[in-house]
């Protein structure tokens, strides 16, 4: 389980919220080379390195949350207004003409990278992408 869990909008210096071997918090914090495609005060977005498809993006908090639980509500409007943003340019480059934000929370739902992060992935007609299959 995830060892903080915000149930209220706690303020939390940067030195408990970053995490040296994270690989999220190196990018946000541009120790590790990754092209930053958009950044606000507390969030950035990258490409994801192995894509689902073309234009899939990763919408990244900038300080260590390691689930959505952890996310404080006070960047709630942050978040969605930058996931709005990075989803705008993405249908307005014809990358696509749908998109899913997804977001994968602890490993049990697929959860890879323990940095909270929110998948958006244009979609097509007939792309032959599906989540959420029972196999
Ligand atoms: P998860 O399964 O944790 O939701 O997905 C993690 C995502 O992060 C994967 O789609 C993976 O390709 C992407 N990823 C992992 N490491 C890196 C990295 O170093 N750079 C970038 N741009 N994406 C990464
Ligand atoms: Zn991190």
């Amino acid at each position: 389980m995830s060892d903080k869990i915000n149930k209220e909008d706690g303020v939390q210096s940067d030195k408990e919220t970053s995490n040296k071997k994270c690989i999220f918090c190196q990018i946000a914090k541009r120790e590790i080379i990754s092209e930053i495609v958009h950044e606000s005060d507390n969030f950035i977005a990258i490409k994801d390195i192995n894509p689902v498809a073309e234009g899939h993006m990763l919408v990244i908090p900038k300080k260590h949350f390691v689930t959505l639980l952890d996310i404080p509500n006070k960047l709630g409007n942050e978040m969605l207004e930058f996931c709005k943003k990075v989803s705008f340019e993405l249908l307005e480059k014809k990358l696509g003409d749908g998109f899913n934000l997804v977001m994968n929370n602890l490993e049990p739902a697929g959860q890879f990278v323990m940095h909270a992060h929110i998948h958006i992935i244009p979609r097509k007609e007939d792309d032959r992408i599906r989540f959420l299959v029972r196999v």
